[in-house]
C-alpha cells in the first residue's frame, strides 16, 4: 500500500487530499512556495518543503524540485489535484519513470485527452456525438473560412491546448472571423505555448453537462452521474449542481452510456471528466475530458457517497474498484458555490488581502472545502478561489434554500468575495426554476442592478 503521497498542490484541494490521506492512514508531505508558508496545507500535511519563490513558475510548475523533494522524502505517490502539472503528461511520465505514482491516469490519456482536437477524434471514432467542426486543428486563414462557412455561422475557434476557458473566440460572419481567428491564435500562443486551433460550431445557449468518470487498472470503467456547470462567467464554471434540472432518465441514461465508452477511448484509468453540451432540444455533443480531479467534485461526493479521492489513491494502489455502475446510488441533490476573493461589482477584479474575521456556515447538509481562516493573507500569485460551498439535501428545492440559508450565514471580512452574488442567484427565478444555460450569467448582469451583488 502507498505510505506516503506528496500533494504537488495548494489551497483547498492540498487540503482535501491531506484530509482522505488521514482516513486512510498514508503520511503527507505538503511543497509550497514561499507565499504559502502561513497556508493551512503546509501546517496540516506531516511533512513539509519549500520548493521555491511566490510564482507558480517558480514552485508549483517546477516539475524537477518537486520530483527532487519526492525522492528526498522518500513518498510512493505523488497527488497533483487540479491545475498546476495535473494535466501534465510530461510529469506523469516523469513520476512513472521514477517509480513514483501518479496518482491520475497514464501520461499517454493525458497525452491523448491534452490535445482537445486528438480528444474530440478520439471519442467521435468510438460512436460518441461531437460538436461538428473541423476535421483537427486548422492550417491557415483561407482553410478556415471555408470550413467555418461549411459548418455555417456563428463558430467557435478553439485553442487544441485550451483550458480555463481560455483560447476561445465566437465569430458570426467571415469578417468578424478573419480577425477572431488571428486573436484566437495568439491568445493560445501565449497562453499554451502552442498556436494550434480548431473550429466548431456555436452551440446557442446550450447547458454544460459533465459525467464524472471512475475507471481502475483492470479495466471497469464506471460514470457517477452528472454535473450542471451551465452557470458560468467568461467560459469559467461559478456554479455546479447534481443532478441536472435539464436532463430525463432517459436522456441521463444515453448520455452514462456515452461518457463510458469516451473514456474507454481514452484507455482511461483513475478519476475524470467528460464534458457534454446539450442544446435546448436535448441533442449531446462531447466538447473534452478532463483527465484530472475536478473542483466540483464533491458535488459528486455528497450526491452518491462516494469520496473520489480516496478512490483516485486506490486505483493508483493498482486495487480494483469494489463496486458496480448498478450500485452507484444517487440520492441526494447538491449545489456547490465557489467563492474566490473577487469584487462582482466591479467586474470580478481580484480582491487579496489579509481576512479579518472568518466564519464558515455548518448545519445539516453544508460542507465548507476552504483553506481559508481568521488572519489568513490571501496571496495574489494563484487563482483567486479560496473556498467552495456544497449543500445538499434530498430535493433541489431543499439543497436551494439551504444554499441561501449557508451563504447568509459566511462571514469573511476584509476582502470582497462571491457570496453575495451567489445570494443573488440563489434567488433568482430563472435559476430557481431551474432554466440556467451557459448564457444565463450574462443575462443575469444585463438585468440585474449592481448593488443587489455587491
Ligand atoms: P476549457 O477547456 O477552456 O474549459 P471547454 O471546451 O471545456 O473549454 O469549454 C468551456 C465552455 O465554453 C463550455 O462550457 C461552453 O460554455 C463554452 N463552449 C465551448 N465550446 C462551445 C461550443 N461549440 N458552442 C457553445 N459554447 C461552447
Amino acid at each position: 500500500m502507498i505510505q506516503k503521497i506528496l500533494i504537488a498542490n495548494r489551497g483547498e484541494i492540498a487540503l482535501r487530499i491531506v484530509r482522505a490521506c488521514r482516513e486512510l492512514g498514508i503520511k503527507t508531505l505538503a511543497v509550497y512556495s514561499e507565499a504559502d508558508v502561513q497556508s493551512l496545507h503546509v501546517q496540516l500535511a506531516d511533512e513539509a518543503i519549500c520548493i521555491g519563490g511566490p510564482r507558480s513558475s517558480d514552485s508549483y510548475l517546477k516539475a524537477d524540485r518537486i520530483i527532487a523533494a519526492a525522492e528526498i522524502a522518500d513518498v510512493d505517490a505523488i497527488h497533483p489535484g487540479y491545475g498546476f502539472l495535473s494535466e501534465n503528461a510530461k510529469f506523469a511520465e516523469q513520476c512513472e519513470s521514477c517509480n513514483i505514482k501518479f496518482i491520475g491516469p497514464k501520461s499517454h490519456s493525458i497525452k491523448m485527452m491534452g490535445d482537445k482536437a486528438v480528444a474530440k477524434d478520439t471519442v467521435k471514432k468510438a460512436g460518441v456525438p461531437t460538436v461538428p467542426g473541423s476535421d483537427g486543428p486548422v492550417e491557415n486563414e483561407t482553410e478556415a473560412v471555408k470550413i467555418a462557412r461549411k459548418i455555417g455561422y456563428p463558430v467557435i475557434i478553439k485553442a487544441v491546448a485550451g483550458g480555463g476557458g481560455r483560447g476561445m473566440r465566437i465569430a458570426h460572419n467571415d469578417i468578424s472571423f478573419a480577425k477572431e481567428y488571428h486573436v484566437a491564435r495568439n491568445e493560445a500562443e501565449k497562453a499554451f505555448g502552442n498556436g494550434s486551433v480548431y473550429i466548431e460550431k456555436y452551440i446557442e445557449k446550450p447547458r454544460h453537462i459533465e459525467f464524472q468518470i471512475l475507471a481502475d487498472s483492470h479495466g471497469k470503467v464506471l460514470q457517477l452521474g452528472e454535473r450542471d456547470c451551465s452557470v458560468q462567467r467568461r467560459h469559467q464554471k461559478l456554479i455546479e449542481e447534481s443532478p441536472s434540472p435539464f436532463l430525463t432518465p432517459d436522456l441521463r441514461k444515453r448520455m452514462g452510456k456515452f461518457a463510458v465508452k469516451a473514456a474507454e477511448a481514452a484507455e482511461y484509468e483513475n478519476a475524470g471528466t467528460i464534458e457534454f453540451l446539450v442544446d435546448a432540444k436535448g441533442n449531446f455533443y462531447f466538447i473534452e475530458m478532463n483527465t484530472r480531479i475536478q473542483v466540483e467534485h464533491a458535488v459528486t461526493e455528497e450526491c452518491t457517497g462516494i469520496d473520489l479521492i480516496k478512490q483516485q489513491i486506490l486505483i493508483a494502489n493498482g486495487e480494483k474498484l469494489d463496486f458496480d455502475q448498478s450500485d452507484v446510488k444517487f440520492e441526494k441533490h447538491a449545489i456547490e458555490c465557489r467563492i474566490n476573493a473577487e469584487d462582482p461589482a466591479r467586474n470580478f477584479a481580484p480582491s487579496p488581502g489579509t481576512i479579518g474575521l472568518y466564519y464558515a456556515p455548518g448545519g445539516h447538509g453544508v460542507r465548507v472545502d476552504s483553506h481559508a481562516y481568521s488572519g489568513y493573507a490571501i496571496p495574489p500569485y494563484y487563482d483567486s478561489m479560496i473556498g467552495k460551498l456544497i449543500c445538499f439535501g434530498h430535493d433541489r428545492p431543499t439543497a436551494l434554500k439551504r444554499t441561501y440559508r449557508a451563504l447568509s450565514e459566511y462571514i469573511i471580512n476584509g476582502i470582497k468575495t462571491t457570496i453575495p452574488l451567489h445570494k443573488a442567484i440563489m434567488s433568482d427565478p430563472t435559476f430557481m426554476e431551474g432554466k440556467a444555460t451557459t448564457a444565463y450569467m450574462e443575462d443575469f448582469f444585463a438585468r440585474t442592478p449592481t448593488d443587489l451583488f455587491s
